[in-house]
């Protein structure tokens, strides 16, 4: 593999916890990465800089991919998420988030293999709100027709590429006939004009959700606006694990930042007891990203090895406390890189 500068924003709560084992593991992989750390969040406020600092989003544009981890979004009062605004702000428009059954991690279902595609700028995370008088508000929900028609064609080439056969969207255009009509009347110009070889279904969201729970089979990619992304994405884990599990991406022109789906869990922050699985499987998408943008074969190589190896692990019967085993952060990513080193031939 070729050396790559990387920016890691560790996050905040469990983020740098997971953060470290998995740059632990990273290396032990051999991946060739030079860190360039940066800050966001409640992290970069206790440092003494702004919430979201300028150093960090000008990092990631010069250097055009991010591994990071969660950051603490207050509830109800205080700064805007940090996650949102460096979406909005580096355009990262596609969110893609694979949710795959695991060995050894016993669910509900088997075989479950979903990809998340959710729109990452605009719908009710517009963040437009006001009070209109005392005691009444309201939140603006902006659906684009730019946007939604380069969301509909990220996920139908992405369903190309990946030799997927079908696209659900979910939505509730039947109640909100202007923004999530125009989100599937985007979604079915892309697939009538560009892409007509892909199956294509539309499916309300509250039925959709019933149906996923009841047989996940049936789906395949689900390509939808950014909150129904949001929460589908949860439900979704829940199928195979649950957050520990998930991993994501956020894609934009020339940039992407790979984070996983949960967010800072301050529940288990500071007790070495989370799962770094989810940033673990968000760093082999980006080694992927990598392999494919800066033409380095290795790094796919060591992608495919890293997951071999937290594969065996689990099958091993190796896992942290949220999929019902005893190890800590550590110990779980101490089990995984032993059998790298076997894999390698390293005892
Ligand atoms: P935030 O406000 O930052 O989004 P949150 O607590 O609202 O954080 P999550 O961080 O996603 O939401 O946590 C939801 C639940 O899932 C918590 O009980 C948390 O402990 C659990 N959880 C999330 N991520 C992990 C992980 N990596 N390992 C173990 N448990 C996790």
């Amino acid at each position: 593999m070729k050396r790559h500068k990387i920016v890691l924003i560790p996050g905040d709560g469990i983020g740098p916890e997971v953060a470290d084992e998995v740059k632990r593991i990273l290396d032990s992989a051999g991946a060739k990465i030079e860190w360039v750390e940066r800050y966001a969040g409640q992290a970069a406020l206790d440092m003494g800089s702004d919430v979201m600092p300028p150093e960090t989003l000008e990092a990631i544009e010069h250097i055009g991919v991010a591994l990071k981890g969660p950051c603490t979004t207050p509830v109800g009062k205080g700064f805007s998420s940090v996650n949102v605004q460096l979406r909005k702000k580096l355009n990262l428009y596609a969110a893609v988030r694979p949710v795959r059954s695991l060995p050894g991690v016993s669910t509900r279902f088997e075989n479950v293999d979903l990809v998340i595609v959710r729109e990452n700028t605009e719908g009710l995370y517009s963040g437009i709100e006001n009070e209109v008088t005392p005691g009444v508000v309201m939140s603006m929900k902006v659906s684009t027709e730019k946007a939604c028609t380069r969301i509909a064609r990220w996920a139908f080439r992405y369903a190309t590429h990946r030799q997927r056969r079908k696209i659900t969207v979910l939505h509730k255009a039947n109640i909100m006939k202007l923004t999530d009509g125009l989100f599937i009347g985007c979604a079915q110009n892309i697939h009538k004009n560009e892409y007509p070889n892909i199956d294509y279904q539309e499916l309300i969201i509250d039925a959709g959700c019933m149906k996923i729970v009841q047989d996940p089979s049936l789906f395949d990619v689900l390509l939808l606006e950014n909150l129904y992304g949001d929460v589908i994405s949860d439900l979704c884990a829940g199928l195979v694990g649950g957050l520990g599990v998930v991993p994501g991406a956020n894609i934009g022109e020339r940039k992407a930042v790979f984070e996983a789906v949960h967010g800072s869990a301050p529940d288990i922050a500071g007790k070495g007891v989370a799962n770094p699985l989810a940033l673990l499987m968000s760093s082999v998408m980006m080694l992927n990203h990598i392999a494919d943008t800066r033409e380095d074969p290795g790094a796919r190589e060591i992608a495919h090895n890293i997951r071999k190896a937290y594969d065996k692990t689990l099958e091993d019967g190796h896992k942290t406390r949220d999929l019902g085993g005893n190890l800590g952060t550590t110990e779980f990513a101490d089990a995984i890189i032993e059998r790298l080193n076997k894999h390698a031939g390293i005892s």
